[in-house]
Parts: structure tokens; C-alpha cells; sequence
């Protein structure tokens, strides 16, 4: 990136963040954020209904590579939707990653129903196909035309793979196994919105798609949420239930809805953020890039898994640390932070957590290897190369102590 692109992606930020602090991940607001809010407040659109709201959706649509999108209040509200829309019902159980943030194992708990837990693969530590092939051919049986867990006699209701940090998950494997089993997919893409998948954009035909828009993710609105897909009755049902599932203008509701709609506030930002995707995400990958330099010259550390099939959108990047590092992740960012910059352990596994701990699962060798080792770096979109500088040199003086 050049000098210029550089200086229109930094420059100002806000007040309340420590100037002198590297951070992890802040929101970057330099665009047209401010404007778009005051024309929120000049036009008395402040609401669920409003044109920020509209562009938005059309914007994530055409971003995403979606027939249509519905804004919704959170990535968690989004999920949801999405999963009661393809039929989850109480007692059922949805296939997940374990490697996730809560928030996805949550929204099945949400409607009644049990996450049924699986490992991850270990090129873009995504769900792997091929474990969700063997567990449906041994543990599952078919009665009275439904899938079941047979140790359990839970009915399967859908398989929800994870985007885990902007890598795209393997779907045309994860569709193939579940289309023999007649089971529907919900693609969790909080935080993979400009990811390609084998060079196409994130929305996968037939499926829908959640994005966060949540203060850390690349694109916020300080909350939001969408539901993205071409089944466009599907995506009415959602919209309709996110609105207290009202019939008409009069006070008529003919389900149970909820208030899961983004207000035109939040969209103002959003449609700011939105403009500038392409720009964020090339500075996510720049951030990516320099930080696989820097563990490719430092002992003992190794770098954030990426696919082979599609380009991760780079939400977070960092270093993994070796099996057998001298250091760990909870002494590193004690180091860190006494020389002025954030870092942070990344999500632990879902089947570690008290909610979880009876949920069904699979063997975990790959999230457990995993998730005590990967420390998140600096990796705001606004972050300049002479922070970037400031870490690597902050890392290879810690590293070299340790090494000494
Ligand atoms: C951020 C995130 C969510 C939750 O989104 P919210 O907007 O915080 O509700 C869900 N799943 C994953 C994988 C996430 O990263």
C-alpha cells in the first residue's frame, strides 16, 4: 500500500483510546461515519425504519455476493434467525465447530436446541468435512425419515460451519457430506466479509450467511448484525419474525418475533464502514503478511493458519507458538503490554466451556493444540507501519531474551 492509501486508512482517532498504546483491533471511523449520523438526526430517522437501513442492505448484498440481505441487531440475532429459519426446533441438535466464539454455540441454545460439537482441520482451522463424514456415518440413524444421534435419539437439524477469523470454511465438502444426509447449512461468517471462497465471494449459493458487526470486527456499527442468502422467502420469514413477525400496519402477529432489527443509526455507520471494505481488508491481509514475516524469522513460532481454498478476509492475525515454546500466551501478553501493546489469547474452545459441558461431542486434538497457542497482535485497519515496526521490534527483543 502505498504512502497515500496509508495515510487516509490512519490519521485521527478517537479520544478515549490511549494514544500511547498499540491496541489490538479499534474501530476506524474516518470516513463518513459522522456525516451519515447527522443526517440521522437532521432527517429524525433514528429507528428500524430508514434509508441507511435500505443501503445497507443492498450494500451487504452486493458485497457478500447475495441476492439479498436483512440487517439485524447483533451477528448473535443473526444467527438465530437464520437457524430457526431452516427449522431447528427445541431438542435438536446443530453441528458446529468447537473453535468458535460462543456466540455460535448460544444462538443454537437460543432456540431450545444442543450444539453437537466437532474438531477443526488444521489448514484453515475451520469444521472439517471429513470428520463430519465419518461421525454422520457411524453415530447417526435414520428413523421415520429423520436423522438422529443415535447415543442420544436427537434429531440433527443442520450443520453450521464457522469463517474462524475471516478463513472461509471448506463448504463444498462441508455441503456435499450434508446434502447426503438431507441436512440444511448456516454459514456463521461473523467476521469473513470480504473472504473469497475458490475466488468467489463469501455467500455460498443456496445457504445463508450471518456477519457481526460488532465494535472489533473489521466493519462495524458498534452492534449489527445480518442474515445474507438467495432464498428470498426464506429471507422474508427472517425479516418478519425480526420485527415481532407484525402482519400489516395494525397490531396483528401472527408467530412468536422478536426485536432483532438494526436501527437506521447503526446503518449510518455501517454504510460509512461498508464504503471502504476493500481498502480494510487489504490493510487486515498487509497486517497478516507482516506478521508471517516476522514468526518466519523468529524461533518457535508459527504463523495463523490460512486456507488453501479461498482468501481469508484476515480479521485477526498474530503468532501461534510452538508445541514446546519456552514462553506462553498468558506470560507474552504481560510482556507486551509493559512495552505499550495489546495482545491477546484468542477464543476458548466451546466443549471447555460450563454451558457446553454436556453437550455432545467429538475428539478435540486440533482445537485443544490450537487455541492455547495463538496470540492475536495489532491488527487494527488503521494501524501505520511504524507501530507495525514498533511490535516486530518489541517481539524479537522479547523472543531474544528468552532465546538468551
Ligand atoms: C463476533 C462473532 C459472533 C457474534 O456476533 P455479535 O455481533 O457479537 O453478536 C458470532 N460468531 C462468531 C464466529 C463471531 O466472531
Amino acid at each position: 500500500m502505498g504512502q497515500k492509501s496509508l495515510l487516509s486508512l490512519s490519521g485521527r482517532r478517537g479520544k478515549s483510546y490511549n494514544e500511547r498504546v498499540i491496541h489490538l483491533s479499534i474501530p476506524n471511523l474516518n470516513g463518513n461515519e459522522s456525516r451519515y449520523l447527522q443526517e440521522c438526526i437532521n432527517s429524525n430517522y433514528v429507528s428500524s425504519v430508514g434509508p441507511f437501513v435500505s443501503r445497507m442492505e443492498k450494500l451487504l448484498a452486493e458485497k457478500s455476493g447475495a441476492a439479498a440481505a436483512v440487517t439485524t441487531a447483533s451477528g448473535t440475532s443473526a444467527l438465530h434467525l437464520a437457524l430457526l429459519a431452516v427449522g431447528v426446533k427445541p431438542g435438536d441438535l446443530v453441528i458446529i465447530p468447537s473453535f468458535s466464539f460462543i456466540a455460535t454455540a448460544n444462538a443454537i441454545a437460543h432456540c431450545a436446541a444442543t450444539p453437537w460439537l466437532f474438531d477443526i482441520e488444521n489448514r484453515a482451522w475451520t469444521l472439517d468435512a471429513e470428520l463430519l463424514r465419518q461421525e454422520l456415518h457411524s453415530k447417526t440413524l435414520v428413523q421415520n425419515g429423520k436423522l438422529h444421534l443415535k447415543a442420544t435419539g436427537q434429531r440433527i437439524a443442520a450443520v453450521m460451519p464457522v469463517h474462524v477469523l475471516g478463513n472461509p470454511a471448506d463448504l463444498d465438502a462441508v455441503v456435499m457430506v450434508a446434502s447426503q444426509y438431507d441436512l440444511p447449512v448456516v454459514v456463521d461468517g461473523a467476521a469473513a466479509l470480504g473472504a473469497t471462497y475458490h475466488s468467489k465471494l463469501i455467500a455460498y449459493p443456496g445457504l445463508l450467511t450471518t456477519f457481526s458487526f460488532n465494535g472489533n470486527k473489521t466493519i462495524t456499527c458498534g452492534g449489527g448484525g445480518a442474515v445474507v442468502g438467495d432464498n428470498l422467502p426464506q429471507l422474508d420469514l427472517i425479516r418478519h419474525i425480526s420485527a415481532q413477525a407484525r402482519v400489516g400496519t395494525s397490531y396483528h402477529h401472527d408467530q412468536v418475533g422478536y426485536n432483532y432489527r438494526l436501527t437506521n443509526i447503526h446503518a449510518a455507520v455501517g454504510c460509512a464502514q461498508l464504503e471502504r471494505l476493500e481498502a480494510f481488508v487489504t490493510r487486515k491481509r498487509e497486517v497478516d503478511i507482516f506478521y508471517r514475516e516476522l514468526s518466519k524469522n523468529l524461533s518457535g513460532l508459527a504463523s495463523f493458519a490460512r486456507p488453501p481454498w479461498g482468501e481469508s478476509s484476515c480479521w485477526f492475525s498474530g503468532i501461534v507458538l510452538d508445541p514446546h515454546s519456552a514462553l506462553g500466551v498468558n506470560e507474552l501478553v504481560p510482556q507486551l503490554a509493559a512495552q505499550g501493546i495489546e495482545s491477546k489469547p484468542f477464543w476458548k474452545p466451546i466443549h471447555l466451556q460450563p454451558p457446553y459441558a454436556t453437550a455432545p461431542r467429538t475428539l478435540m486434538s486440533n482445537s485443544e493444540s490450537v487455541w492455547t497457542r495463538i496470540l492475536t497482535l495489532p491488527c487494527s485497519t488503521n494501524i501505520t507501519n511504524l507501530e507495525l515496526d514498533q511490535v516486530a521490534k518489541v517481539m524479537i527483543a522479547v523472543f531474544s531474551r528468552k532465546a538468551a
